[in-house]
C-alpha cells in the first residue's frame, strides 16, 4: 500500500485514483521535490503522488472528456514532463486559513474532483 508522498493528501493505492512515480529524470523529479514544499523530503523509487494533484491538462485525456463520453480507463496517463501543482498548503495554525487547494493555472480543482468523485461512484456500483 503506497501513500501518495502530498503533505495531508490521505490518498492511497487502491482508493480508484491513479497514482504516479517520481519521474527517474534528475530535473523533473527535482520540480515535482519542489513543488510539494516538504522540509528535507527525498523521494525514493517508489514515491508516488496522486492524480489530484496535477491539473486536467497533465493528462493525455482529458478526464472530463474520458467521463462524458462514458469511457473509464483503469488509469489515466500523464503528459511527458507533467508537473504536479494542485496542493493544499494551508497552514493549520493560520486561524484565517482555508482549505483551498492553490493553484498557479486558471482551472477549477473542485470541478475537477467532483468529476472524479462520479467517476468512482460508477465504478462502485
Ligand atoms: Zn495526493
Amino acid at each position: 500500500m503506497v501513500q501518495c508522498a502530498a503533505l495531508k493528501c490521505t490518498v492511497k493505492s487502491g482508493q480508484g485514483l491513479s497514482m504516479y512515480l517520481f519521474p527517474k529524470e534528475p530535473h523533473l523529479r527535482k520540480i515535482w521535490t519542489v513543488k510539494l514544499k516538504r522540509d528535507n523530503f527525498v523521494p525514493s523509487d517508489y514515491t508516488k503522488l496522486c492524480e489530484r494533484h496535477f491539473e486536467k491538462s497533465q493528462f493525455v485525456m482529458n478526464p472530463e472528456v474520458v467521463a462524458s463520453v462514458g469511457f473509464r480507463p483503469k488509469s489515466k496517463m500523464l503528459v511527458n514532463g507533467a508537473i504536479p501543482t494542485l496542493f493544499d498548503l494551508s497552514d493549520p495554525k493560520d486561524k484565517h486559513g482555508k482549505r483551498s487547494l492553490t493553484q498557479t493555472q486558471t482551472s477549477k480543482p473542485s470541478r475537477k474532483f467532483s468529476v472524479i468523485e462520479k467517476r468512482r461512484r460508477l465504478e462502485v456500483n
